[in-house]
């Protein structure tokens, strides 16, 4: 078993996942180091590597990892959540040329003026995206 098998299968044991196959496979590729990845590019990776894959199996997994606080969603793009692997509080870039979503640490970002809230309620968290493309 390769490496970062081992310890995508270690990191689900220790969240009480049952490691199918299948999920060690998605979590090798998501969760053994700090990524943001679609749905669509888990599925394709898994594809490639051992052929027929099941997109409601790739579905399934990836909501249980954010059940689960393995992974959240980030909605940067109305037509697809991109998951991250990074559970801390953080800021993204989004590349719009290329879909990719870089990292922002929280204190690189200042707010100086948040909106007032709705009555009743109070803040659970605040993430922002950036959006940057190809200079002209
Ligand atoms: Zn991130």
């Amino acid at each position: 078993m390769s490496e970062t098998r081992a310890r995508a299968r270690a990191i689900l044991e220790q969240h009480g996942i049952r490691p199918t196959s299948q999920r060690v496979k998605v979590a090798e590729l998501l969760l053994t180091s700090p990524r943001h990845m679609t749905a669509e590019h888990i599925l394709g990776c898994l594809r490639q590597s051992d052929g027929h894959v099941s997109k409601a199996t790739v579905y399934n997994t990836l909501n249980l990892f954010v059940a689960e606080g393995l992974a959240r969603e980030i909605h940067a793009d109305p037509e697809r959540c991109v998951y991250d692997s990074t559970m801390a509080p953080h800021h993204h870039f989004q590349n719009v040329d290329t879909g990719e979503m870089i990292d922002i640490r929280p204190e690189d970002l200042a707010f100086a003026r948040l909106p007032e809230l709705p009555a009743g309620t109070e803040i659970e968290s605040v993430d922002v995206v950036i959006r940057v493309r190809r200079r002209a």
